[in-house]
């Protein structure tokens, strides 16, 4: 039984001040979800200080994003070691990283094998744009993308990793893909995965749908037996729909 899993990416949102406050609050308000696994992931800037703020409690913490060098000279760049040192988890492949800062598939791919050497835990994001949705290529471009970030990886890789759909048209658009359409590219995504890794791999791999989740969509979304859990941007930096979204995802009896 796969156990689901909210992440929420704060984007570039939130002061260090701002980051404490929201992370107290969903602290608080998640605290007696159980069956979920809640990660917060906050702007580099603020890693350190929402780290102290969770404090005991079992909520996981991730970056945005990372270099794939251990160090050198890549002025702004964070690298693998330097996030290992504050977090867990780390978003790689995110569609607005692919968008306005160059990341391809090749990045994507020497990023993922740098943070499992570094033992974090990669959030791989993979999703089409409108129009490839528009012109029935949405099987082969996440095919594209998912088979180019897992190349060169292992089935032991493959347990810390979790898969995030996100169809680029539904995120921060307020237009969220249906549950069915999640459904059908995210049954799609782990049939790739029994086909690389075996059907061991493809069950136990967790597979999010990101996209204009909220509190009212959550658990329709949520609901359906290839969507284990969501990657939140918007309603991630509220506290009660977030809490929310969790309480959707949560499955106490697991
Ligand atoms: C995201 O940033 O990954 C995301 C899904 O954003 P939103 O929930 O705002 O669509």
């Amino acid at each position: 039984m796969r156990i689901p899993i909210v992440a929420g990416n704060w984007k570039m949102y939130k002061t260090i001040a701002e980051a404490v406050e929201l992370t107290r609050g969903v602290r608080r308000a998640v605290a007696d979800i159980k069956g979920v696994e809640v990660v917060l992931c906050p702007p580099f800037t603020a890693l350190a200080a929402v780290r102290e703020a969770i404090g005991p409690a079992k909520i996981g913490l991730g970056a945005q994003n990372m270099h794939f060098e251990e160090q050198g000279a890549f002025t702004g760049e964070i690298s693998p070691l330097m996030l290992a040192e504050l977090c867990q988890y780390v978003i790689l492949g995110h569609s607005e990283r692919r968008q306005y800062f160059g990341e391809t598939d090749e990045t994507v791919n020497k990023r993922l094998k740098a943070a499992l050497a570094a033992k974090l835990k990669p959030i791989l994001c993979v999703g089409e744009m409108l129009a490839e949705r528009e012109a029935g290529v949405t099987r082969k471009v996440v095919q594209r993308q998912v088979e180019a970030a897992l190349a060169g990886l292992t089935a032991e890789d493959m347990a810390s990793l979790t898969i995030a759909y996100e169809p680029v048209w539904a995120i921060g658009t307020g237009r969220t893909a249906t549950p069915e359409q999640a459904q059908e590219v995210q049954a799609f995504i782990r049939g790739l995965l029994g086909r690389a890794f075996g059907a061991g791999v493809a069950e136990t791999t967790r597979i999010q749908y990101g996209g204009s989740v909220n509190a009212g969509n959550a658990r329709a979304l949520l609901s359906q037996p290839d969507i284990d859990g969501a990657l939140v941007g918007g309603a991630s930096l509220k506290t009660d729909e977030f809490a929310r979204i969790v309480l959707a995802a949560g499955r106490p009896g697991v």
